[in-house]
């Protein structure tokens, strides 16, 4: 019975870290319920750029040949000033990415990685989903976690020895962990906005966007006090559109309302046909950008929190999901490892796992200085661009897009 209860694994949240950490467990014998509180999986948001860092993980899973079919492998990253539409920098993908890095750099629609996700994830016995469930309270016993899943109205109660707090930026498990334990934080507003819309490859605003930006790359128009981002998602059918710019507080989630005069202010001055391109793509939808950075993210009773739920981090240098991607596959490779401590498995992959997610998030942040500058620093930043070769610019990201985690219990 014991050595039942300690191959489940109940997991809150069925979003990208949640999914991935099913399929990673689910690959090392363990017997996993995921309780996704959503009644059908909806893609939050529209593109994601998945780096070579996350696509090797979802290659090793099973993943990577059902996105293949539907995303896109785009050739480069263009960063352009969004005032002259001047080239600033180029960092080659494409082929060159995968020979780099040793797996292809993609962009995606949302849907679409959770549909592959999904698939692998039907193929797998020991995942059982139940959506509809939203996991509220957790206790420990001496039968490992408890966790009350509501279901249908119904409070029921399910023990495991692991529970995985995969929930989110807005976690409830971490809430739960939070009001017992000071090192467990809150979720921080950061300022900022981010404005989305996904447009057709063959609407006015599709041919907007081809005609000044890289309709085959990753473009990123830069400009002080906003970026936009924009590439091609869904075999290249559709742009996926991503503005930023400082912004009051709304309401949370993807789908939310802030007030488009903001976005039009941020852009004053940027080229008009970026502006064109802006008007023509409405409506956006808007979502408020918060963080969590905390002490902790492992409980030595059983719980982790990955993904958004332990250390949400701006998307400036679009890793949020292949964080949680990592961190999926690393949890169940130290848990593995070391099946008769699982105390120490989950200290040493928060041990592991704190530097690689806090110099990604630096990294997050120093794209935002950059991007955002404006007067000397934004010239400062064109000269050092311009200074760099594309093959320059690549080297520099071999720490994060070449990372693999270590065999043998993945730990580093
Ligand atoms: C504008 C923008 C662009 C981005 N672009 C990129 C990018 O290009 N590349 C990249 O790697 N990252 C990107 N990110 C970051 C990325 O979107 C997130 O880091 C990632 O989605 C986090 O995944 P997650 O599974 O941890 O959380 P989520 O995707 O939020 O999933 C959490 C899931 O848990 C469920 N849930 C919540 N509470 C409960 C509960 N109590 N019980 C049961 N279920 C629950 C939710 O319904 C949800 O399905 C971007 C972020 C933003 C805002």
């Amino acid at each position: 019975m014991q050595e039942m209860q300690s191959r489940q694994v109940v997991i809150a949240g069925a979003g990208v870290a949640g999914l991935t950490a099913a399929l990673a467990f689910a690959e090392r014998g363990y017997r996993i319920k995921l309780f996704e509180q959503a009644q059908h999986l909806e893609a939050a948001g529209a593109g994601i750029q998945l780096s070579p860092n996350a696509t090797h993980i979802l290659r090793q899973l099973g993943v990577l040949g059902r996105l293949l079919p539907t995303a896109v492998r785009p050739e480069a990253v263009v960063l352009k000033d969004a005032a002259t539409l001047r080239q600033l920098a180029r960092v080659p993908l494409g082929q060159a990415a995968e020979t780099r890095w040793g797996a292809p750099y993609l962009v995606a629609h949302r849907a679409d990685l959770q549909s592959a996700l999904m698939e692998r994830i039907a193929e797998r016995p020991e995942v059982e989903l139940v959506t509809g469930a939203c996991v509220g309270s957790v206790a420990t016993g001496p039968n490992g976690i408890t966790s009350t899943v509501e279901v249908a109205g119904t409070a029921i109660e399910t023990e495991a020895s692991l529970l995985i707090g995969a929930d989110g930026v807005w976690s409830s498990v971490r809430e739960t962990l939070a009001r017992k334990a000071a090192e467990f934080g809150r979720s921080r507003f950061s300022g900022e906005l981010a404005w989305r819309a996904t447009v057709a490859a063959d609407s006015p605003a599709g041919q907007t966007f081809a005609a000044v930006g890289a309709p085959d790359c990753v473009s990123a128009f830069l400009y002080p006090g906003f970026h936009m981002v924009a590439y091609p998602v869904s075999r290249g059918t559709a742009f996926n559109l991503a503005a930023f710019t400082r912004g009051k507080r709304i309401a949370e989630g993807w789908s939310g309302h802030a007030d488009p005069a903001s976005l039009s202010s941020a852009m004053r001055g940027t080229a008009p046909a970026l502006v064109r391109l802006a008007s023509e793509a409405a409506p956006w939808t808007a979502w408020p950008i918060h963080t969590v950075e905390q002490r902790r993210w492992t409980t030595p009773q059983g719980i982790a929190l990955i993904g958004d739920a332990a250390h949400a981090m701006t998307p400036f240098a679009a890793q949020g999901a292949a964080m949680a991607i990592e961190d999926a596959a690393t949890l169940a490779g130290f848990v593995a490892a070391s099946t008769a401590d699982l105390e120490g498995a989950l200290a040493a992959w928060e041990q592991a796992r704190r530097p690689r997610v806090a110099q990604v998030a630096r990294r997050g942040a120093v794209n935002r200085l950059a991007w955002h500058a404006a007067g000397p620093v934004a010239m400062a930043r064109n000269l050092f661009l311009a200074m760099r070769s594309p093959e320059k610019l690549a080297a520099d990201l071999d720490w994060l897009y070449g990372w693999r985690a270590r065999e043998s219990g993945d730990r580093r």
